[in-house]
Formats: C-alpha cells, structure tokens, sequence
C-alpha cells in the first residue's frame, strides 16, 4: 500500500516510518506496524512496537527519572507543564489535523481536543502551587495533625482511540505536578499522535535540562504491553481508559498486585426532554452529543427519554437535522460527521442495528454504508425503541440514537438509570423543580448529570468520569488530583512528654 506523507506527520516530526518507544531514546524493533486514515482508507506512516524486553527497558528508565523528578518543587514542575502548554499552542493546527487524519473526527473537534489539552496545563500550573494538606485539631495537648501530599511514582496511562491525544494530557499534566513520571500506552489505532506529543514533552524537558524520560511512551498490544503494565508493581497507579470488558481485566490484575486504578470506561449516555423543554436547545443539543465524534465518545447521547406529549414534534425536528448532516472528509470544514475509525466499527454498528429490528425496534433513519473509499462512512441511525432493550442497555460505539418516551419524570429517571453503566446525563427543562430533582440523590446516578446542555462535551475544571460500569474512576480538575499523590498523615507531639491518644495511660 503506497504511503501518504500529510503535511501534518512532518511539522510534528514524524517520517515515514516511526519508533514506538520512547524513555529518554527512541527506541522499537518488534512488529512494524501500518497506521492506515479512515478518512480514505490509505497508509499515513509505520510504526515500530516495542518487544517485551524493550518495555523492561523503558519501564525502568521512567521509574528511575521519578526520584529525581519528584525532588523537584512543585511550581518548578508547574513552570515545565507551562511550557509543554506553550509547545501545544505552537502545534495546535498540526496536532488537530493529525487526530483528524488518523482516528477520523472532524478538524473542528480535534482543534478542540488540543484546546482541551491546553486547557489542562494552564490547569496544573495553577494547581503546582495548590497541593494542599489539611490541618486538624489534634485530641492531645501540645500537638499538631497534619496531612500532606507526596508524590506516587509512575503513573501508566492506557489511552483508548477517540480521545487520542486529550485523555494523555488529562492524566500527564496533572501527574508531572504532582511529581509523578509517566509511562503512556495509546490506542493501536492511534500511535502517531502519541509519538507527537512524546517528541512534544521530550523537547521541552530536554530544553529544561530534565530526564526526558519522565515522559515515556510504549506502543504495543494490549494483550501484550498492556499485560505487562498492569501486572507490574513499578507502575504505582493505571489510569486505564477503555471499554467496560477491558476495564474489568485491567481492573482486577492490578487490584492483585495492590496497585492503585482509575478507570474511565464505557457509558450509555441518556437526555431527557421535558413537556416544559425548550425544544430548540433539546434538538441542537441531542444532535451533537449523538453524532459528534461519528458517536464514538463515552458521553455520546445515546438514548432520548421524551415526554409523550412533545415525542411527535421533537421526533420530527430531529429526524430533519440527520436528513441533512453533511458526510465526509472530516477536514473539509462544511461535514459535521467524518467516517467512522475503521470497518470493523461499520460492521458492529449495522449488527446493533440488526438487533434494534430483532428486538422489535423501529429504524426511523439511517444506517446506509456510504460508498467513500476506505469503508469507514455511514449514515447516523435514529431508532425508535419501546424501552431498554437489551440492545439499548449496550454501548455500540457508533451513531445509533434510541428515542423512547415517557410519562412521568420518575420512570423517565428510572430508563435513564436503568442501564449498568453511569457516565453522562442531562435533562432538557424550563422546570426548576424538574432540574433540581434530576440533580438530586433521587435523580440520575451518572457522574455527570447536567441541566440544559448535552451528554458531552464536559469542560477540564471538572473531574471527569463515571459511576457502576463506568468504573469510578476521576480525572482532569477539580480534586482529581488527589488520585496521583500518596497521602501522609503525621502528629507532631512538641509537648516534651508523651500523650497517648484515645486516653489510654502509660501509669504503672
Ligand atoms: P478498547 O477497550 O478497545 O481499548 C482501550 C485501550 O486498552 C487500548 O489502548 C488498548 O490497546 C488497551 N488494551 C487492550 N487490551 C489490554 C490489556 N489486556 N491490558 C491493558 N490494556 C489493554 O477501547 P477503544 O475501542 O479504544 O475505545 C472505546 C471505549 O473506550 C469505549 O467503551 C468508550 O466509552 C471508552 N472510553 C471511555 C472514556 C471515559 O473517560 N470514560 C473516554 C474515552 C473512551
């Protein structure tokens, strides 16, 4: 297969063919790996996988560049993750038009992946001087208590292909402040933007003088590399994002060494539209959050709960804006819906809807296999179903919408729960008793539940992630930090005799 070299690969440094690890040197020599573009079906560049010994060897690089990294204060780590924000700024149109090439969103959204990454940084540098500890009153006289934050060690972080660059920053921003190293397994699908923001973080550690190998890269198979990752006890905390299957393997094999996991894994995300919705926002909103990222998002809308008495209106309108979603090349900036990552994800998306029929489902739109070269095109579905089928209660990673109606607000709460994975939510009301009951502990169960706005889309200052399935896990801002430090809690007695704490006396 003849090779395309975009303009892209070379402004990011990436040539024809590519190493797969990296831990201060460049270094691969197992499986040579073609990286093909769903945007046309043709080769972009090759990738080298790393063998297991080359991971030993890479693991260990990263473990050691964490005891002199985590020596370093903080807001000196702050000013470092400043500066790979700065270098993303820099790339940014390059970056975004590589996501685009290799995984298939539109250059739109992968502009705002990058942004998000930026966002993050400019997030760590702040928190670089805000690691906070607390200080409680201590029971005995003459006593302090205190708790603080030190850093963990290397931090593994398993990407999956929708979010091939974002998900890494997400962890490594917060991860370098923190003073933790960080060793990355992207996505198979998706090695040549990881090696472009490796070579990203690499010069802006060389420039600082500092271990390149505090930010390491290791592309591999899952079942191989990824093994090894989550059976290794170097690898102080596995932030695994993936589908529910993998997360549950992930989950387990690291929980039997006593390492330390988030996962971030499958959703199923839902929107209730009110009677009292203001329907233009409930239309726009659904739209996107179900054909944004050709539906491959975890917090892609998947399921509508509608209100019976607005169903027909809403229905309609909506069936109008899929007639006319403009496919095709993600780049071109009139298409709003680019192909989908690969034909395997073609053919498991008209699988679920072959089920949707068998399980009595109505298709009311979509799901025809365009004729653009590389196999990868499809029409976005809207299916009209009688509840959670159990076709429903799956994540197909792919634009299938269930629209469902509802009578009463409680079993609209009640289907948008009634699945076993909780990432995203929303409801679309002018009622505030409404919102508020929907963000109440009787209301949706997901991590994210909003009011007025879609599934996805979720901002950095948050923390990001999911309840049951979804797997618990919590990244990005707000606290999330907390997950990549070890906390360390001490009493310090100044008092010159010796108080034990719960009363208990020393008397003889
Ligand atoms: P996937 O589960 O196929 O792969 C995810 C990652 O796991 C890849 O890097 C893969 O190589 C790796 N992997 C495979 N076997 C492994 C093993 N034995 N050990 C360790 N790692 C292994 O997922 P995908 O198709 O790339 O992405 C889609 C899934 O990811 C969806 O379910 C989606 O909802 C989920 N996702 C979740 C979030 C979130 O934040 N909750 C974000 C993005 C994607």
């Amino acid at each position: 297969m003849e090779k395309v070299m975009e303009k892209a690969l070379e402004a990011l440094g990436l040539s024809d063919t590519n190493s797969g690890g990296f831990a201060g040197a460049w270094t691969g020599s197992g499986k040579l790996q073609t990286v093909v573009s769903p945007i046309h079906g043709e080769a972009l560049a090759s990738v080298t996988n790393v063998t297991p010994q080359e991971f030993d060897a890479i693991l260990a690089k990263c473990h050691q560049a964490f005891a002199s990294w985590k020596l370093v204060p903080a807001p000196k780590r702050g000013e470092v993750v400043k500066a790979i924000g700065d270098e993303l700024r820099r790339n940014k149109q390059a970056l975004a038009g590589l996501v685009s090439l290799e995984m298939g969103k539109t250059l739109r959204e992968g502009l705002g992946e990058v942004q998000e990454m930026i966002d993050i940084c400019d997030f760590a540098v702040g928190l670089s001087r805000q690691l906070y500890g607390l200080t409680m009153p201590s029971e005995r006289r003459m006593h302090r208590l205190q708790e603080q934050w030190h850093p963990l060690g290397v931090v593994g972080i398993i990407t999956a292909f929708n979010f091939p660059v974002a998900v890494w920053s997400w962890n490594t921003a917060i991860a370098l402040v923190c003073g933790d190293t960080v060793l990355w397994k992207p996505s198979s699908k998706t090695p040549l933007t990881a090696i472009a923001c490796t070579k990203i973080a690499e010069k802006v550690l060389r420039d600082f003088g500092f271990d390149p190998a505090i930010c390491s890269l290791a592309i591999g198979r899952g079942s191989d590399i990824g093994d090894l990752i989550n059976t290794d006890p170097r690898v102080a905390l596995l932030s695994y994002t993936g589908s529910v299957p993998g997360g549950r393997h992930v989950g387990k094999l690291v929980q039997e060494r006593f390492g330390r996991h988030i996962l971030e894994l499958g959703g199923n995300g839902a929107v209730i539209v009110s009677d009292k919705a203001d329907l233009d926002i409930a239309v726009r909103s659904i739209y996107f959050g179900a054909i944004g990222t050709s539906g491959q998002r975890c917090t892609t809308t998947r399921r509508v709960i509608v209100h019976e008495s607005v169903l027909g209106t809403f229905r309609e309108r909506l069936l109008e804006l899929y007639r006319k979603t403009p496919i095709g090349d993600p780049r071109d900036g009139k298409n709003l819906m680019g192909p989908l990552v690969d034909p395997a994800a073609v053919a498991t998306m008209l699988a679920a809807i072959e089920s949707v029929k068998a399980e009595g489902g109505k298709i009311l739109f979509g799901g025809e296999k365009l004729p653009n070269p590389g196999g990868c095109y499809i029409t976005p579905c809207i299916a009209e179903v009688s509840g959670n089928l159990s076709i429903v209660k799956e994540e197909t990673f792919a634009p299938v919408l269930y629209l469902m109606s509802y009578r009463t607000i409680e079993e609209a709460i009640a289907l948008q729960n009634g699945v076993t994975q909780g990432l995203s939510s929303a409801i679309i009301t002018n009622d505030q008793r409404e919102g508020e009951l929907f963000l109440s502990v009787a209301g949706s169960d997901c991590g994210i539940a909003n009011v007025n706005t879609g599934t996805s889309g979720a901002e950095i200052g948050g923390a990001f992630g999911g309840e049951k399935e979804t797997g618990g896990g919590r990244e990005s801002g707000s606290d999330a930090w907390k997950a990549y430090m070890r906390r360390q809690t001490s009493a310090i007695n100044f008092s010159g005799t010796v108080e034990l704490a719960q009363g208990i006396t020393l008397e003889m």
